[in-house]
């Protein structure tokens, strides 16, 4: 099947051609026509899989057929609502290169950064409007955004959204929305809570599912090698130097570790910055562009700020430690073996994470091969210590609604001036001493304070 055959216009086909793209993806193929018709769609749909020119291609192709010329400022027609920054500016930058060709208006909003340069945009008239949902509230209570005439909304990433307490917010925007419209709803996994949203957001979807259910990419090949957590650094640096690799994605647990590990790869030689939800807007994109370009060799993440990092030929990552939520794990490796091309990704897995790996390799329903690598055989005589489950939070941030970096300068739980949301605590920051080299090593005690320290601490995660 072509792209052709889908019924696209010729501007987009002109823009899919110079991207590259030879022949639609399977969720493509799947979704374009479904969209095209005006149906709902709930599409299940991994990342890399091709999915956000999936639903942003029939989107420009509706809006352009029903492209009224009127007088007076553009409506916003098109809603795209994703969970994080960093998933708001690559699907902008999707809606602006499949558009090119179109004369459609765009923009993009989300936190961390000054709003009024964003409500100037928005003044202008804008077709489609990419979002966050905390900063497009504050643009509603700020009267820059008017929802009134949106004719599609895409929630993106549903399941994110739901993990980081954003159904409040995105209920306060549902209900700004016309009942009549078509709703696109994509997400990798189906718990109940996004069968619950569904069911109250989509009229007779289409169901499309591209790749199993919490099935990892095919084209990913995956390896444990067990290791000693106060080693794990300096296998790090062994692997990434004796494989000569150039681009490695990290994953750590804790945003105080990310910043630790990536410090110690500098010190080692290999350049590294850690992206997170503390770090500026600035900080992050200019970690990401220095990481996409080959001027620094590590980029090390926390989850919820690699959610939506698309990096082309993303050949390595490595999972410098399990998550706590055996789902993540999939997301993580999903970075790697994108769009056709082979990926690796490697867990090193310490013996405190022995149960952690269980659950996932019962989730994935495969045993990842171990490997061993000389001179790294992990010491027998080491006894697990109990994992701070900061990312436990799940539960909290469900019962307890979203939690933001607008919080930055007000204690949790603080109510915001200018709205009546509060900003909630999270402990995703809750196992900073989890950390190879722990000085609390052995204090059961100090860790469980430390926990309850950090599960009361706010999550300072931006949108
Ligand atoms: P997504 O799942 O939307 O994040 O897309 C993953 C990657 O696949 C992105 O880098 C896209 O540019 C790329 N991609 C999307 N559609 C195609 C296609 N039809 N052929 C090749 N690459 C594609």
């Amino acid at each position: 099947m072509s792209f052709e055959s889908l019924g696209l216009r010729a501007e987009l086909l002109r823009a899919v051609s110079e991207k590259g793209y030879s022949e639609p993806t399977p969720i493509q193929k799947q979704a374009i026509p479904v969209i095209m018709k005006g149906q709902d769609l709930m599409g299940g749909a991994q990342t890399g899989t091709g999915k956000t020119a999936g639903f942003t291609l029939p989107l420009l192709e509706r809006l352009m057929a029903s492209n009224k010329p009127g007088k007076g400022r553009r409506p916003i027609r098109a809603l795209v609502l994703t969970p994080t920054r960093e998933l708001a500016a690559q699907v902008h930058d999707s809606v602006q290169t499949y558009g090119r060709h179109l004369p459609l208006k765009s923009t993009v909003v989300f936190g961390g950064v000054s709003i009024n340069p964003q409500k100037m945009k928005l003044i202008k008239g804008v077709d489609i409007l990419v979002a966050t949902p905390g900063r497009l509230l504050d643009h509603i209570s700020q009267n820059s955004v008017n929802l009134s005439k949106i004719d599609i909304l895409v929630l993106d990433e549903a399941d994110r959204m739901l993990d980081m307490g954003f159904i409040h917010d995105i209920r306060k925007v549902l209900a700004l929305l016309p009942k009549e419209k078509q709703t696109l709803l994509f997400s990798a996994t189906f718990s109940s809570d996004i069968k619950k949203l569904a069911n109250t957001l989509l009229k007779k979807p289409a169901l499309i599912e591209v790749a199993q259910q919490n099935t990892t990419a095919e084209r990913v090949t995956q390896v444990v090698h067990h290791v000693d957590k106060k080693r794990k650094r300096e296998l790090l640096s062994f692997l990434i130097g004796s494989n000569n690799w150039e681009q490695v994605l990290v994953f750590n647990r804790t945003k105080h570790g990310a910043n630790r590990l990536a410090e110690q790869l500098t010190n080692d030689g290999i350049a590294s910055a850690a992206i997170h939800g503390n770090k500026s807007q600035g900080a992050r994109t200019r970690a990401l562009a220095d990481f996409k370009s080959g001027k620094i060799r590590v980029l090390v993440a926390t989850d919820i700020a690699a959610r939506g990092l698309d990096i082309n030929q993303l050949p390595h990552v490595v999972n410098f430690e399990l998550p706590n939520v055996a789902e993540d794990y999939v997301h993580r490796i999903g970075r790697t073996g994108r769009a056709g091309n082979e990926g690796e990704a490697m867990s090193l897995v310490c013996v405190d994470e022995l149960k952690l790996l269980k659950d996932i390799e019962r989730l994935i329903k495969q045993d990842i091969p171990k490997v061993e690598i000389d001179g790294y055989k992990p010491d027998p005589s080491i006894k697990a210590e109990p994992i701070n489950k900061g990312r436990g939070g799940r539960q909290q941030q469900k019962s307890g609604g979203r939690s933001g970096n607008r919080s930055n300068q007000r204690p949790a739980g603080k109510k915001r001036a200018g709205t009546k949301r509060a900003s909630l605590s999270n402990s995703q920051s809750a196992n900073n001493n989890q950390r190879s080299g722990n000085k609390k090593r052995g204090s059961s005690q100090s860790t469980n304070q430390n926990r309850n320290k950090s599960a009361n601490r706010a999550q300072q995660y931006a949108h």
